[in-house]
């Protein structure tokens, strides 16, 4: 162990990381972080905080007023505090969504570890090479945006993106259109008639809403055996005993990837952008473990 380090926080100089997001008791991240600072003997602590939408930019100015060393953002919180923080990454910019924010002596400074993190996962889950691929992705909010622009720079042959409010699908559409020189974006409403159009010749089916988050019923694939036998599906919702997406693809004998293991990655990232040090991927895998994997 390094000098200055502590294997617990001692609570006389111990600096807080927070995340920020409504809802946020689900969260897996604060039992993740802390095992990983745990493991660096880093005399942090990861705290969860349920901020609304009204009060995000109090919350935000709290980060600066308290001497937070920074906080991971999500859902929905993701697009809003891009404007809130001083600074934005180049990469955070051209997604246009934060999940991580580092205080640098007073200075916020805005990060995208998702996009990272879900090409990471995807990886390490399904071997999967995006390149050529058909992809269908749910959902146009921050963690949707993050997954467009990694299937966009993975090269994705073809990418359509739905959501609930179509108007949101396709200005991220539009957006993506200059970086995705290789992929062939569309963009359409939540219905039936088009996850059917295009979930039958889908090679991966991303949710990337809230469906299945609070509600275990809530699914965006109704009748998975519209996708083709050798189809991927990644959920980025994680529940204990897998989300009804995770569970229903499993049962076709479909290749799945839960949402523990974008968790993860972009939490790695995270963890570094904080401490500056290389994440204990091991311990922090290992603090997940016990929640059963769908
Ligand atoms: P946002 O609030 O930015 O976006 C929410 C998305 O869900 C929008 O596309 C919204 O559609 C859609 N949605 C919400 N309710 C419904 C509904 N009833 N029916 C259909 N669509 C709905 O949240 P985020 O993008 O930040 O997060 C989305 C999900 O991804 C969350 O569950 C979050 O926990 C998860 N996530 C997991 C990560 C991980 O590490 N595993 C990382 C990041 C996110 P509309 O635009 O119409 O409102």
């Amino acid at each position: 162990m390094k000098e200055g380090r502590v294997m617990r926080p001692d609570g006389t100089q111990t600096r807080v990381v927070g995340l920020f997001g409504d809802p946020v008791a689900h969260s897996l991240s604060p039992r993740m972080q802390n095992a990983a600072f745990r493991a660096r003997g880093l005399n942090l602590c990861y705290l969860s905080f349920h901020v609304t939408s009204a009060r995000l930019w109090e919350a935000v100015a709290a980060v600066r007023a308290l001497g937070f060393v920074g906080v991971n953002i999500t859902i929905p919180h993701k697009v809003a505090a891009m404007e809130l923080v001083d600074e934005v990454s180049e990469e955070a910019r051209r997604v246009g969504a934060i999940n991580t924010v580092v205080n640098r002596d007073g200075r916020l400074v805005g990060f995208n570890t998702d996009v990272a993190g879900v090409v990471d996962a995807l990886k390490e889950g399904l071997g999967q090479d995006i390149k050529g691929k058909n992809v269908v992705l749910v959902g146009a909010g921050g963690a949707a945006r993050a997954c467009a622009h990694a299937f966009a720079q993975g090269g994705a042959g073809r990418l359509a993106i739905l959501n609930r409010s179509a108007g949101r699908a396709e200005e991220l559409a539009g957006e993506l259109g200059a970086h995705a020189p290789q992929t062939r974006v569309f963009a359409g409403p939540l219905c039936p008639e088009e996850i059917k159009k295009w979930a039958m010749e889908a090679d991966l089916f991303v949710n990337a809403t809230s469906l299945g988050l609070e509600n275990a019923a809530e699914t965006p694939l109704e009748d998975p055996s519209l996708l083709p036998t050798g189809c991927a599906v990644c959920d980025l919702v994680y529940r204990t005993g897998g989300t009804r997406l995770i569970r229903t693809a499993k049962s076709r004998g479909l290749r799945t990837l839960d949402g523990l293991s974008v968790l993860l990655y972009q939490g790695a990232r995270a963890f570094t952008l904080w401490t500056g040090e290389e994440a204990p991927i091991g311990a922090m895998k290992a603090s997940l473990k016990t929640v059963y994997r769908g």
